[in-house]
């Protein structure tokens, strides 16, 4: 038997059939549509159709679909109301449970990611680990004591709204202020850079100049500091402290033996965000400190999940179709 996996992110949204060891058949990544709801279920559903046109797989071999979506979202439901896409409540579990007549189960990205970890990952057998995000957004899920956690509506882990600065200097996609990922997100660093410059009134550098022309994007910051480029450097050591404040809250809440990192800004940049973080999120955190990894999973991780999520929906008891 096979299953589908979807990965509804805010950037791509992908699909793939998979046999039961991860093997992936067909696999096909769009370009998230945003023109309005129905648009992205429809792009979702001709995803799937081609990526079992790939597959030479039919629906009668596939026991369900597993979708790791961009959160929020109302897991009873089957709705997903993604920050980065300006739509409320989109019905994909039941859309595509009408158009396919299977089993189709919801978890956020993050969440779907640590499913994939504990089926295909570095956490076979682990009873307390997390997942940690850093891309476009941030975010994660985790299991304790062998137990996905879900919360109830399946968002329990938004670990990207955690308050990290009190002083909240910065505000967030959310319209909230002082959160993780008003500072440490692929999309808001430039924010951070920007905030940085003013305060430390800094010149004759090239961020200033990318940073006053309106060019500077993260991967540029990144890329300066490979080159070791000071203000770079400091910069991102500065980030990493951030990034420090945001693990230690998981680690000090749900005390983890394990903590694998993805998303494009962790999976781009490994020594220049992992290193800050293991060397300073001791001066945060007071539970004994686990390892911190790349997940070997890299871009696949939320398929994975999604996978794990189609053929094991018995982790999370939440079938909704
Ligand atoms: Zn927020």
């Amino acid at each position: 038997m096979y299953a589908i996996g979807i990965d509804l992110g805010a950037t791509n949204v992908r699909a793939v059939i998979s046999r039961p060891d991860g093997d992936f058949l067909g696999e096909l990544k769009e370009s998230t549509i945003k023109d309005g709801p129905q648009a992205l279920i429809d792009q979702t559903m001709g995803l799937v159709d081609r990526a079992l046109g790939r597959s030479e797989t039919g629906l009668k071999d596939v026991e369900g679909i597993g979708i790791g979506s961009v959160g929020p979202l109302d897991m009873k439901k089957g709705t997903v109301s993604p920050t980065n896409i300006p739509f409320k409540e989109i019905p994909i579990v039941e859309s595509l449970s009408d158009r396919f007549h299977l089993p189709v189960y919801l978890l956020n990205d993050g969440m779907a990611a640590a499913l994939g970890e504990k089926w295909f990952g570095i956490a076979k057998g682990e009873e307390n680990f997390a997942y940690v995000t850093l891309s476009t957004g941030i975010g994660g899920g985790v299991y304790v004591d062998g137990r996905l956690l879900l919360g109830k509506d399946g968002n329990a882990c938004e670990i990207g709204h955690l308050t990290i600065d009190k002083d909240q200097k910065l505000k967030c996609g959310c319209g909230r202020r002082g959160h993780w990922e008003a500072y440490c997100s692929g999309v808001n660093i430039p924010n951070f850079v920007r905030y940085w410059i003013e305060e430390k009134n800094e010149k004759n550098s090239p961020i200033v100049e990318a940073c006053r022309s309106g060019s500077l994007t993260s991967k540029y910051l990144f890329d300066r500091a490979k080159k070791k480029e000071p203000l770079a450097l400091q910069i991102v050591e500065e980030l990493g402290r951030y990034n420090a404040i945001g693990f230690a809250d998981i680690i000090n809440v749900y005390d983890p033996s394990l903590i694998t990192v993805g998303g494009g800004l962790a999976l781009n940049n490994e020594r220049l965000i992992l290193d800050p973080i293991r060397r300073r999120v001791g001066e945060y955190a007071v539970n004994g400190l686990p390892e911190i990894t790349l997940t070997p999973l890299g871009d696949d991780v939320v398929l994975y999940g999604a996978v794990a999520l189609a053929f094991h929906p018995e982790e999370v008891l939440n079938e909704q179709s």
